[in-house]
């Protein structure tokens, strides 16, 4: 079979059922009469049923012939016990060494088949070639090496250099992978006892920003929604008083669709954070950004854009 005949037209959805995201897309396209297919990482392998031959486009889920779907909607993998949405807690507790083995071979799996979506051009949201340059510490260097303002930062387990790189200015500190919250760096945080907890894991240490917070999304080289979050926290997950759309200056808008390029994403949620001096810096371009709770505060339809462009590239 040639791989043009095993094109399905289907769009596969790689993530959880329970995850609300999918659950809207899913939706969306269904209302568009575009078939979906949801390859459900969760549950897989207890439940989920996924084989691989050593063809391209040998991919059964669930019994269903994938091959090579029109486009994919990468969520998430949940292919570590620390992942999203994932309760590895009991198994860990009881093996750790074989349920990280297990995690690591779904974990590999799942990557050779997405791997092989991204060999046949098939259009992922977002590709996995472009993981790697998604690590906090590359991707910030990426843009700045393309001309774009981030901030200025340091990554370390040095209780030296971070004494250094707080002698110049108010510091925020944060985990190198993100996801938990950002604090501000003070004077008792300088004492041996307090640094000594860098040989445990590295930190980022930044520049602090006290400026307005934004979050812009690109779709496909173009601005979808752009958003202010008005808050009086430092880390506005934890302070979300109000988000509202606003309309980006040219220049940073240009910035935002490039900062995309640079990073070879198809689509991303940007986090854009003021200076003291008045200008926006990148803090970071998520892979996999949420977008409902966005969209419902302030009436934006991320979520619609996306579905189109799915829809799209299923009736090419
Ligand atoms: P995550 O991956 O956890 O979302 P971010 O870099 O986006 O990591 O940081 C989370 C939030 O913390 C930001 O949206 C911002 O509100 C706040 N924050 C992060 N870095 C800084 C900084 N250098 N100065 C001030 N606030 C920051
Ligand atoms: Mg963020
Ligand atoms: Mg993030």
């Amino acid at each position: 079979m040639t791989q043009e005949a095993t094109r399905t037209g289907v769009v596969a959805l790689v993530g959880s059922r329970e995850d609300v995201h999918i659950q809207d897309v899913a939706r969306r396209l269904g209302a568009e009469g575009v078939d979906s297919v949801i390859v459900d990482t969760l549950t897989f392998p207890d439940e989920t049923r996924m084989s691989l031959t050593e063809g391209l486009d040998g991919i059964l889920v669930d019994g269903r012939a994938v091959g090579r779907p029109a486009a994919a909607y990468l969520r998430g993998l949940h292919s570590h016990p620390l992942a999203f949405m994932v309760d590895a807690e009991e198994a860990m507790a009881e093996d750790w060494r074989t349920t990280l083995t297990a995690f690591r071979e779904k974990g590999t799996l799942l990557l050779g088949l997405i791997g092989r979506w991204e060999q046949l051009g098939v259009p992922l949201y977002n590709p996995p070639s472009a993981d790697w340059l998604l690590h906090k510490p590359v991707q910030l260097s990426a843009l700045k090496a393309a001309g774009l303002p981030v901030p200025r930062t340091l990554w370390t387990n040095d209780a030296e250099a971070v004494r250094r790189f707080a002698a110049s200015g108010r510091v925020a500190y944060k985990p190198v992978m993100g996801g938990a919250a950002t604090r501000e760096l003070l004077p008792e945080d300088l004492t041996d006892e307090r640094l000594a907890a860098l040989a445990a894991a590295p930190v980022t240490f930044q520049e602090l920003l006290p400026g307005e917070d934004l979050r812009v999304y690109v779709l496909d080289g173009e601005i979808i929604a752009s958003l202010r979050i008005v808050t009086s926290a430092l880390d506005f997950r934890q302070n979300e008083e109000r988000i509202e759309q606003m309309v980006l200056p040219d220049e940073v808008a240009r910035q935002c669709v490039k900062a995309c390029e640079v990073l070879g994403l198809r689509w991303t949620g940007l986090d854009l954070k003021r200076g003291l001096d008045g200008e926006l810096k990148f803090l970071e371009l998520n892979g996999s950004p949420m977008f409902l709770g966005f969209d419902a505060a302030a009436g934006t339809d991320v979520a619609g854009h996306f579905a189109r462009a799915l829809v799209r590239h299923a009736r090419r």
